[in-house]
């Protein structure tokens, strides 16, 4: 895998791990939340339900109140129906009051509440005294679980457009109670009823709703910036990983002052182009060019000069040669040109048309003073069963010949000594 690779993979992974963590945070306050708005409601319903206990409690101690019996106000038949109970009395002055009881206070109070939009509460029993008392369907599911020792019970009821909290808890009969209920067989301490408590929570679902799309909404723009700037990051820094992999490859492969081929690399390609060839039954052919009196460049004008002269040198092979030609820096100030798919005689062109071209350049090393250099070229064409070694040891050899033959001249190599034949040695 390429380095570039390992980044793309570290960093989506790092990426995934914060978009998790961000998506897990978010997840929290979206639960916990909801979790305090329900506790609020939850809280709400508890305090109703004690008001509404406690003023009974107020009253059972009281034994029920008596209110005047002023238009309206009637006595409750189904207390008039208790033995023993005087529902109705009389002042000196001849007033009527009327016995109300827990029960009734409850109901009567519960309907102020509702007409002024409070919240509804009414207290019920799975065996009701009076019909209109009936438990609804929440109210039953509560009263068997409260039976079964469930201290209270919630709900979110949807009625149309409105939702509405509901919150119910058991009422443990009292010795008070027993004055109206003996009659129905409650006992002191038995759960025969419960305050049901609802209230609109249409506002707050709609809040809750509101606040959940904001979370969601939230989470999602921060894990979009996130993956933003992870992409970003990533970009950037495979960018850079890129270049100096580039780099590196090129300082492995490229020679430093000429940017040619180094020599291990250009042996590593004409080996490749090697195996081609003898797989293709192609040409391949090469050639060894050394620059003439080299040492004179340095003696007189300097090592810098003598650097000059080897990178203008390269420039004006690499010109010259086709794009997949391969050029490499052979030594000090020797160039091996491979040429794959080439003949002896295509290569000779080739290597004429270079040495001429470095004979024709003007190397200006200053204002007023320019160089000129010229080359002597060995050619070489691969021949069956050559190795790399010996062909440039030809071109080696021929462009020695050059040397001793007055230089500045492209010398092609003698055909390789013959193989010995098998036949020869009865093999
Ligand atoms: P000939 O025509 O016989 O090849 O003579 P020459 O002077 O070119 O031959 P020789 O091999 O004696 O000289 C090669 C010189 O190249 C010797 C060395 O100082 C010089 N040289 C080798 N590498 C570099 C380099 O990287 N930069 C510079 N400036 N000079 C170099
Ligand atoms: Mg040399
Ligand atoms: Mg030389």
């Amino acid at each position: 895998m390429t380095a570039a690779g390992f980044v793309k993979k570290y960093l989506a992974g790092i990426g995934l791990l914060i978009c998790l963590m961000v998506l897990s945070v978010f997840w929290g306050f979206y639960f916990r939340q909801a979790e305090l708005i329900e506790k609020q409601q939850l809280y709400q319903g508890q305090a109703f339900f004690q008001e509404v206990v406690l003023m009974r409690q107020w009253m059972a101690q009281h034994n029920g109140v008596y209110v005047k019996m002023t238009p309206g106000v009637t006595p409750n038949p189904y207390l008039l129906e208790v033995p023993g109970l005087r529902v109705v009395i009389r002042d000196e002055q001849g007033e009527q009051y009327t016995l109300k009881n827990p029960a009734l206070a409850t109901r009567e109070i519960s309907e102020l509440a509702e007409k002024s939009g409070l919240f509804q509460f009414r207290i019920t029993s799975l065996n009701p005294l009076n019909p209109a008392n009936a438990p609804d369907a929440f109210e039953q599911e509560a009263l068997h679980l409260f039976e079964k020792g469930v201290k209270e019970f919630t709900t979110l009821e949807r009625r149309d457009e409105e939702v509405f909290f509901r919150y119910m808890a058991p009422l443990v009969t009292e010795k008070t109670c027993l004055s109206c209920h003996a009659q129905q067989g409650y006992r002191e301490g038995e759960v025969r009823g419960g305050i049901s408590v609802t209230s609109s929570a249409t506002e707050t679902a709609g809040k809750i709703r509101e606040s959940r799309i904001f979370l969601v909404g939230s989470a999602f723009l921060i894990i979009l910036l996130i993956l933003i700037i992870i992409y970003l990051v990533a970009r950037t820094f495979i960018k850079d990983l890129q270049t100096a992999e580039a780099k590196l490859v090129s300082m492995a492969t490229r020679d430093f002052l000429t940017g040619l081929l180094n020599r291990r690399e250009i042996y590593r390609r004409m080996e490749e182009e090697l195996q081609r060839a003898n797989r293709n039954s192609t040409p391949f052919s090469l050639f060894l060019l050394d620059l003439d009196h080299f040492k004179r460049v340095n003696d007189i004008h300097g090592h810098s000069a003598g650097d000059l002269v080897l990178q203008e040198t390269a420039a004006a092979m690499q010109r010259t040669v086709r794009p997949y030609d391969l050029c490499g820096r052979y030594g000090g100030e020797e160039f091996l040109v491979a040429l794959p798919g080439t003949d002896l005689s295509e290569a000779t062109e080739a290597a004429e048309r270079i040495r001429l071209a470095i004979a024709a350049l003007q190397i200006r090393l200053d204002e007023c003073k320019t160089l000129q250099i010229t080359a002597s070229i060995g050619v070489a064409a691969l021949e069956p069963d050559e190795t790399i070694d010996q062909l440039v040891a030809r071109a080696d050899e021929a462009m020695y010949q050059g040397k001793q033959q007055g230089r500045n001249q492209v010398n092609v190599a003698a055909a390789a000594p013959s193989q010995p034949d098998k036949e020869e040695f009865g093999l």
